[in-house]
């Protein structure tokens, strides 16, 4: 058996998070290994935020030039996927090949190991016949893996998970989409508008599930007239595939048929293959349970999509800033940390970005760590209109007991709406919590619905009074405007 070798870190799992962290660290001072057993990145950069929102900004172009009819004279346009495929391959991913991010990584200071890393036994980490010894800690940051649910026939056809979904050249004629969720109605809507026959399929009784009931309309709407068909509280119960075409049957005798099948029906963490049974953690659960600190347990912490909190890059990048602040703070007190400059920038940069955290003490960690706080996790479906969301929804917070006020105004309504015309479906959604006299949640559905969100993810961040909120300028004619409207009708 080999030699452990001592280093500071090693970091398993180099996605958004981990490779954060990695570099991060590696640049004040610290030995790290940074361990990958795909590409460097992750899903964001190859599989998922960029190129699909790469997908997104062409398809959205094709929909703007069809909407110059009545607005601006009239226009003819012709779909061609060629160029969308191309700058994903070129520009996105170079063809899916990591060199330059391994070269990211390495340039800051971190010594990078292609492999499965698995932990065996306390702050030891294996990579195929190398062994790790580290003295400060692991960092899991294994992200997630599309979930299949267990439907008669599915596994023994070529369905396509979002993978084969960004990487296709050529579009089938004709798409099944298995999963109503935020990723299913982007992909939806690209195919369509690019002239795939798209149909989706989803178990629950609506579209983005998750989230308002008005944003699943609106969304829905959207979607069925860009010639996208939507079947919703159908479960499938059996996938077949002939050779050339799927046919997917439903509880009931439903049955729909296509080229492809998409499955997208969320996204799985697989805790069993990480050896966390060698540190006494349960590798039985959903997602890795992790504390304010994002400690797992004494010595290792996770980061990102694994740990359960959001699969967002945001929430990613959010947690590596307080592991990073963690594990050196951790590093110092050891005695055997980062030389004082590096440590200076990296804790001053973390803090910065979660300032308005609390900072007290906790187990194993300096005071000044920042701990995690979800309330204000802001989210956003990139669909046309954009559905962008903070904090709770009228449901969970009415769950709560909280004693909840709820504002509403149509995007149509406002100034900018009405100049805006063809495209301008959305609307302000807004929660506030009547005692406290705050928002606690809020909904910003609409052409920049995403953009918007962000007054609303800072009063909701903040807990900025509703009082303070009324009397704000909001700049005449924006999309944003419509908040002020909103929060008039709050009742
Ligand atoms: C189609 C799609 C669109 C998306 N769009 C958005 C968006 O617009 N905005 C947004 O915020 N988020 C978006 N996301 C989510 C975003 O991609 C994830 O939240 C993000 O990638 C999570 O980063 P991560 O570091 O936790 O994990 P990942 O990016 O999944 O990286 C984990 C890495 O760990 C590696 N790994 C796993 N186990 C091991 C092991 N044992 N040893 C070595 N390596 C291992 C994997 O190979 C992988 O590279 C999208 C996702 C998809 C699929």
């Amino acid at each position: 058996m080999a030699e452990p070798e001592l280093v500071d870190v090693v970091v398993i799992g180099l996605g958004v998070g981990g490779e954060e962290v990695a570099g991060r660290l590696a640049e004040a001072g610290l030995s790290v290994v940074g361990v990958e057993r795909d590409l460097v990145g992750g899903e964001c950069p190859y599989w998922g935020c960029i190129p699909s929102k790469m997908m997104i900004r062409a398809a959205n172009a094709l929909a703007e030039a069809r909407r110059v009819d009545g607005l601006a004279g009239a226009a003819q346009v012709q779909a061609d996927w060629a160029p969308v495929a191309k700058r994903i391959r070129e520009e996105a991913t170079d063809t899916w090949d990591d060199t330059v991010a391994v070269r990211r990584f390495t340039d800051r200071g971190g010594r990078f190991v292609r492999g499965s890393g698995r932990i065996d036994g306390p702050g030891r980490v294996r990579v195929g016949d190398q062994v790790f010894q580290a003295r400060h800690g692991i960092v899991l940051g294994t992200g997630t893996r599309p979930s299949v649910p267990p439907i008669d026939g599915l596994a023994d056809t070529p369905y396509w998970t979002n993978h084969q979904a960004i990487e296709v050249e050529e579009l089938p004629a004709s798409l099944l989409v298995l999963g109503g969720g935020a990723i299913g109605l982007e992909l939806a809507q690209v195919f369509a508008r690019f002239g795939v026959r798209v149909t989706v399929v989803e178990a629950l009784e609506r579209v983005l599930a998750v989230e308002e009931p008005e944003a699943s309309e609106v969304a829905a709407a959207a979607l069925r007239a860009d010639g996208v068909e939507i079947h919703t509280g159908v479960r499938a119960e059996r996938v077949e595939h002939d050779g050339s075409r799927f046919t997917l049957r439903g509880a009931g005798g439903a049955e729909f048929t296509a080229d492809r099948l998409l499955v997208v029906t969320g996204r799985r963490a697989h805790l069993d293959e990480l050896g966390l049974d060698t540190v006494g953690v349960d590798a039985a659960q959903r997602y890795l349970a992790v504390d304010d600190r994002l400690h797992v347990t004494d010595g290792i912490w996770a980061v990102g999509d694994v740990t359960g909190e959001g699969a967002f890059t945001h929430i990613a990048m959010y947690q590596a800033a307080i592991v990073i602040a963690d594990v050196l703070a951790r590093a110092r007190l050891a005695g055997a940390g980062p030389d004082a400059s590096g440590t200076a920038s990296v804790v001053g940069g973390a803090m910065g970005a979660s300032s308005s955290l609390a900072a007290s003490g906790s187990s194993g960690s300096a005071g000044s760590v920042p701990r995690a706080d979800y309330r204000a996790l802001p989210r956003v479906t990139f669909t046309d209109p954009e559905v962008g969301a903070v904090g709770l929804t009228e449901r969970q917070a009415r769950e709560r007991g909280i004693n909840v006020q709820v504002g509403f105004t149509k995007l149509s309504s406002s100034t900018r709406g009405w100049i805006h015309q063809v495209g301008d479906e959305g609307f302000i959604k807004l929660i506030a919590d009547a005692d406290q006299g705050v928002l606690i949640g809020a909904t910003s559905v609409g052409p920049a619905g995403g953009e918007v969100l962000s007054a609303l993810v800072v009063a909701v961040h903040a807990a900025v009074p509703l009082s303070q909120l009324r009397h704000m300028i909001y700049a005449y004619p924006t999309f944003h405007r419509a908040i002020e409207d909103a929060l008039r009708n709050l009742s």
